[in-house]
């Protein structure tokens, strides 16, 4: 009855170690070999809050394991003191850098690290944005499988080779909130994923965490075809464990437990935050009475154990949670996790993920205004930032004090009521969204902040009002720009996409200023049809969620330091019916209103897919972005490889990751790309291909070089099997299609000048 039951995947594979994992796991088995029974199932089991990590596992003292300290997240160590605000994942999709994303991932690593982080519950890679009012969207990169998966490699890549394990989140079809966990007698919501599409859109991004060697992977609180996430044996036992030869382990989401021996035989490998009454002793029991098998406890240990040696945690890894107090009110060591060397990091990180959309009249970059004024609530930090503004790990949910950075919805809050669900935050610039995912940085540099000691240097007369619904605006200012934003938070999908609050502020000055500068903090999609068109409003930026160094970035960006590079890694639509069902997440409803349905009928058609096949014009598209400069696109040459297709699925063994093959380069293309302009600047180049019988276009290709005025440079996409390929669900393998493939090269989905075709 239900769309898609979830299949059965049975047993749970074991695994012993291949490729450069093979020593790890023969350390590993030989360490679990001497444990008994209850130190084993003390590794797989989550030992409480004793300390500020939000997950431990305890030590093993006679035999050298010196247990493990968890905690969040994709965006920088959260919830405690002397560390770095990173920018938010969807900044960093869109700065389309991977260059920067692995520096990223390195220096937030090294943070993990000092602190005694074993494990990084990051990055987040479900939700990849399904759902445009998604809570979680902006912890991800981007609502494209592709660039998500290229993303989430560079940082695993990069957080992982100072030795903290990844935890690549949430798997797997966690692409909304509302529902998300069981309550009041609902189940959690089940996403319903056709096999093709699973492949293609959600496990995409996954594969690419599990061959970039990713050590664990969070089960999620939804249900998948109507079975829970981490009691999933299809999505454990089968796809990532069987298809994928994943060789970490899985940890479940916190509390994202509801059925012991299912979980165990399922393939989840440790509980968190605790036993929960179906795991620690009751798991011991269950082995101890044959419900699971001993080897699957077994393997449960070895796989934890190995990717602790795998990760070099062995020796010389800092005492976990050394620098993670629990009480951080208390006096307490001082363990100061930032480096110098991040610094540039954090700043260029802040600055690529601005995208221009809008920029009339040569509005930007500022000329030494005479006269200028600030509006908006996203200018200035917030009035309080204190340990308990920062949050103890208590104060996390539903954006806290910690995310909100403010008092807006700390107090009663009914999260059943929409009303009282804020689409904005009111009380200070926003540097991230709410939830487990956000950051607690030392410091932050707001716009206000920033533009303040640049007026200083010009001599420039700053008027502001960051309160008032309708200020009063000074018809002498050369240029006014309001600082607004859009949050979002876990625990709860946002309630729209514009305000009405925000886009009367705009208006009102666009009313009176005639060079009106629109900058947003935004936590997902905004729309601007509201106001865009005003023949005042003459620059927009989406300025995403740059973590600390927010106003000094934007700062360089308005005055012309920095040319903006950023690409929307999302589509932006005129209208929110435009988006159709993908707008909302799916409500508890009709005959199934205690067992939520999401019915993922779309198939791959998400965002710009959608869009396309609909035909439907978006205001912004997928992969568009303005600069300073303009580039021009010329000479594509496409090269099919010596021996490519003589076979049309892949042949190769599975190693981490999937069939060794799918990686294999099928065809190169190359494009020639020139700054026209007169200002140096980077160009996100954009390669989409068209796949037979596959939507028109699929992004395939990124690449983003610096180019200084007048000059010119090659990309150079590689098109591997996998990426011209669609799953065939029959023979459960990745097919290439027989035929003829358009290849399109530009500087966003919609602008792609260069043409030409690959047959196979
Ligand atoms: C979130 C995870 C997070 C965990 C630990 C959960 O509620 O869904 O993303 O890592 O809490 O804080």
């Amino acid at each position: 009855y239900f769309y898609g039951q979830s299949e059965a995947v049975y047993p749970s594979p074991t695994m012993s170690g291949t490729g450069t994992w093979t020593e790890s796991y023969n350390k590993a088995s030989a360490l679990v070999q001497n444990m008994t029974i209850e130190e084993k199932v003390s590794l797989t089991t989550g030992a409480g809050a004793n300390t500020g990590c939000a997950g431990n596992i305890p030590a093993v003292p006679r035999l050298n394991f010196t247990g493990m300290c968890l905690m969040d997240a994709g965006q920088g160590l959260r919830a405690t003191d002397f560390v770095s605000g990173w920018p938010s994942g969807i900044h960093v999709g869109a700065s389309w850098n991977k260059n920067l994303t692995r520096q990223r991932g390195i220096g937030m690593g090294g943070e993990f690290r000092t602190k005694g982080v074993n494990v990084a519950l990051g990055p987040v890679v479900g939700p990849v944005g399904r759902v445009v009012r998604g809570g979680r969207n902006w912890e991800g990169f981007a609502a494209d499988p592709y660039l998500t998966g290229a993303l989430a490699s560079e940082t695993i890549l990069g957080i992982q080779s100072v030795g903290v394990i990844t935890s690549t989140k949430h798997f797997i079809g966690n692409e909304q909130e509302t529902n998300r966990v069981p309550a009041n007698g609902i189940e959690a919501v089940s996403s319903n994923i056709d096999d093709k599409t699973m492949h293609e859109v959600y496990l995409w991004p996954f594969q690419d965490a599990v061959k970039a060697g990713s050590g664990n992977i969070m089960c999620s609180y939804n249900r998948v075809n109507n079975s829970y996430g981490c009691a999933n044996s299809k999505t454990q036992n089968g796809l990532l464990k069987t298809e994928l030869g994943f060789q970490g382990f899985v940890v479940s989401d916190w509390g994202a437990l509801h059925a012991g021996v299912a979980s165990a035989n399922a393939g989840m490998d440790m509980v968190q935050p605790n036993a929960a009454e179906l795991w620690g002793d009751n798991l011991i029991t269950a082995v101890k009475n044959g419900s699971v098998s001993e080897s699957r406890l077994d393997d449960m240990v070895t796989r934890i154990v190995a990717t602790w040696y795998q990760m070099g945690q062995d020796q010389g890894f800092p005492d976990p949670g050394v620098g993670m107090p629990q009480d951080l009110t208390k006096p307490h060591a001082i363990v100061d996790a930032r480096n110098e060397s991040s610094k540039q990091i954090l700043f260029d990180g802040a600055v690529e993920g601005h995208v221009l959309v809008k920029n009339i009249r040569s509005a930007l970059p500022l000329q030494k205004p005479k006269i200028m004024s600030l509006f908006g609530y996203s200018a200035r930090n917030p009035d309080q930032w204190n340990y308990n503004a920062t949050g103890g790990t208590s104060a996390w949910m539903f954006g806290g004090e910690s995310a909100f950075l403010g008092r807006y919805i700390t107090g009663a809050f009914d999260l059943d009521s929409l009303e009282d669900i804020p689409q904005i935050a009111p009380d200070g610039t926003i540097i991230c969204g709410g939830g487990s995912g956000a950051v607690t940085p030392a410091f932050i540099s707001s716009p206000f902040d920033a533009i303040s000691s640049r007026a200083y240097e010009d001599s420039t007369a700053l008027f502001w009002d960051f309160f008032s619904p309708e200020p009063y605006v000074n018809a002498a200012s050369e240029a006014c720009i309001v600082l607004v934003n859009a949050f979002a938070s876990e625990g709860y999908d946002r309630p729209g996409t514009h305000d009405d609050f925000t886009d009367g502020l705009i208006k009102h000055v666009a009313d009176r200023c005639n060079n009106t500068i629109v900058v947003f903090h935004n936590a997902g999609v905004r729309l601007v049809d509201q106001f865009v068109d005003h023949p005042n409003v003459t620059a927009v930026i989406f300025a995403h969620l740059p973590g600390q160094d927010s106003g000094r970035a934007l700062a360089a960006l308005l005055y012309g330091d920095s040319n903006p590079s950023g690409k929307l890694p999302y589509t932006v639509a005129h209208n929110e019916s435009d988006y159709e069902a993908l707008l909302k997440p799916s409500p508890a409803e009709g005959i199934f209103v205690k067992f939520p349905q999401s019915n993922f009928t779309e198939g791959a058609y998400i965002d710009y897919r959608h869009f396309d096949a609909k035909n439907i014009t978006p205001r912004y598209e997928f992969g568009f972005g303005l600069s300073y400069t303009t580039f021009n696109y010329s000479s594509l040459e496409i090269t099919k490889r010596e021996g490519a297709g003589t076979s049309s699925y892949p042949v190769g063994d599975i190693v981490e990751g999937g069939q060794s093959d799918l990686w294999d380069v099928l065809a190169t293309v190359t494009a020639r790309v020139q700054n026209v302009g007169e200002v140096d600047g980077a160009e996100v180049a954009q390669l989409y291909v068209g796949i037979p019988g596959a939507p028109v276009r699929q992004l395939r290709g990124f690449d983003k070089p610096f180019i200084n005025a007048t000059q010119s440079t090659t990309v150079t996409f590689d098109l591997n099997r996998r990426d011209l390929s669609v799953w065939d669900v029959v023979a459960q393998k990745w097919l290439l299609q027989n035929g003829t493939y358009d290849i399109n090269v530009g500087g966003s989905s919609r602008n792609l000048p260069l043409q030409g075709t690959l047959t196979f």
